[in-house]
């Protein structure tokens, strides 16, 4: 008996290790002579072959185990799932095929009572984050749960997967989260309890693109943790200059992306994009004036400074006819109304939604103000010098620019009522503050998670 014990521990030895390095042809060996072992656990973690598949990225081994109809969902000794481990170590191949095979996103470890999406955010891995998203958007256990509730999920201390990829300097995933409708103001204590948020957190960590982007998303910097600090406090307590600089609550507020552009249901991934981009590029600007005389030097912005040409050599039928500085670069659908993507911005922010009302409204087009359906990318227009290829094409262009521009100088209150984006407010925080109340509740968590 003591000989088979052994010779089966061998086998299994020799299955893990198989897996472990991609090494197909043993594995299918062994599976066909020892089917059993499929079952099979490590002693001590009680890693499945599938766990050890999926931590290791084994795309082909892990698609055979799945065939072979084991189950996507099974655990080991902390009841991580192998999409957690698939998760934590990026293997996004096998993210999706566990996703593709029915993996519930639902399921919470017992170490720290994370999910695979808290796993994602936390290491830092963006497209398996996207994927488990996606999935989780047609997914029975999400759509039962709420979309909106699984991407705000909390682990066992209250930490959304927000709070973990701003605490671990991840600004892609915290924009992505942001994107998908994680709350920028959250605290992680529960049940009304105030906690860290996410600015707390990226405070500590001490990244400036985390902290950029939750700024622009309308975190608050007056808001308090349970030791009563503000972001502020805590940056200058970890010594991250720069990033107290932009949080002190008496430098300029940043830009926030409007809110009413969430309501424009069709915001196209293009125009998003340069809208996105146009924000951020304010912000910096005005970095630099917050940094200046600090230590703290940033690079500009890698497009604004370099575009200076262009503009002095673009018609003037093309210029933007708010502002008169910026080329259009949207359009408004479906009236065709041109402008700059810094004037979108501001018109959105302009329209600020009424609190009282409660149920927002879209934004108006300045021009024709007709409801905003959709904003798109202007399409540059190439070889401006080869008219005699679509003459009547360029020739209608030129004529409906002229009466757009005609018409929108007619409006004059449309125009005059743009205070440029420095009079855009934060009212994305609206409905984020939180109770300022301190509360004896321990103070957020991460030490132990350095
Ligand atoms: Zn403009
Ligand atoms: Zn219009």
């Amino acid at each position: 008996m003591g000989q088979g014990l052994s010779c089966r521990g061998s086998h299994e030895h020799g299955l893990f290790r198989a897996v472990q390095h991609g090494d197909f042809e043993t594995f299918a060996t062994l599976l066909e002579t020892h089917p059993s072992l499929m079952n099979h656990t490590t002693v001590y973690d009680r890693h499945s072959p599938l766990h050890i598949a999926a931590a290791n990225g084994q795309i082909h081994i892990l698609t055979r185990l799945l065939d072979g109809s084991v189950n996507p969902d099974v655990l080991n000794r902390q009841k991580q799932t192998p999409l957690m481990l698939a998760a934590m170590h990026g293997k996004f191949a096998c993210v999706e095929k566990l996703l593709e095979a029915g993996a519930n996103v639902l399921m919470f470890d017992s170490v720290n009572g994370r999910t695979c999406l808290h796993y994602a955010a936390y290491y830092g891995h963006s497209s398996c984050l996207k994927a488990i998203l996606s999935a989780a958007q047609s997914s029975p256990v999400a759509a039962s749960w709420g979309f909106a509730r699984f991407v705000n999920i909390r682990d066992g201390r209250g930490a959304t997967p927000l709070h973990l990829a701003a605490r671990q300097r991840r600004p892609e995933c915290v924009h992505i989260l942001l994107d998908r409708g994680a709350l920028v103001c959250a605290p992680t204590g529960r049940y009304g309890c105030p906690g860290s948020t996410a600015l707390h957190l990226a405070a500590r960590g001490g990244s400036l693109d985390c902290i950029r982007s939750l700024l622009a998303w309308g975190a608050d910097r007056l808001q308090r943790d349970t030791s009563g600090r503000i972001p502020y406090m805590v940056a200058l307590k970890h010594r991250h200059g720069a990033c107290a600089a932009l949080l002190n609550p008496t430098s300029a507020e940043p830009l926030v992306w409007p809110s009413p552009l969430k309501l424009i249901s069709e915001l196209n991934p293009e125009a998003k994009a340069l809208l996105e981009r146009a924000l951020m590029d304010a912000n910096k600007e005005r970095e630099k004036n917050i940094l200046k005389g600090s230590a703290y030097s940033l690079p500009s912005p890698s497009h604004s400074d370099g575009d200076d040409d262009n503009i002095s050599e673009v018609s003037e039928t093309e210029l933007c006819c708010i502002c008169f500085e910026q080329v259009c670069t949207i359009e408004v659908q479906n009236c065709g109304h041109q402008m700059c993507a810094q004037c979108t911005l501001a018109l959105c922010c302009h329209n600020k939604p009424n609190p009282a009302t409660a149920s927002l409204t879209p934004p108006l087009c300045p021009f024709c103000r007709s409801t905003i359906a959709r904003l798109v990318v202007v399409k540059i227009e190439e070889n401006h010098d080869d008219i005699d290829l679509d003459n009547s094409v360029d020739i209608d262009c030129s004529k409906l620019s002229k009466s757009r521009k005609s018409r929108n100088l007619n409006e004059g209150g449309g125009s005059s009522s743009f205070k440029g984006l420095s009079t855009v407010g934060s009212f994305g925080k609206i409905g984020g503050r939180n109770s300022g109340k301190i509360a004896a509740e321990n103070d957020y968590v991460d030490d132990k998670q350095q």
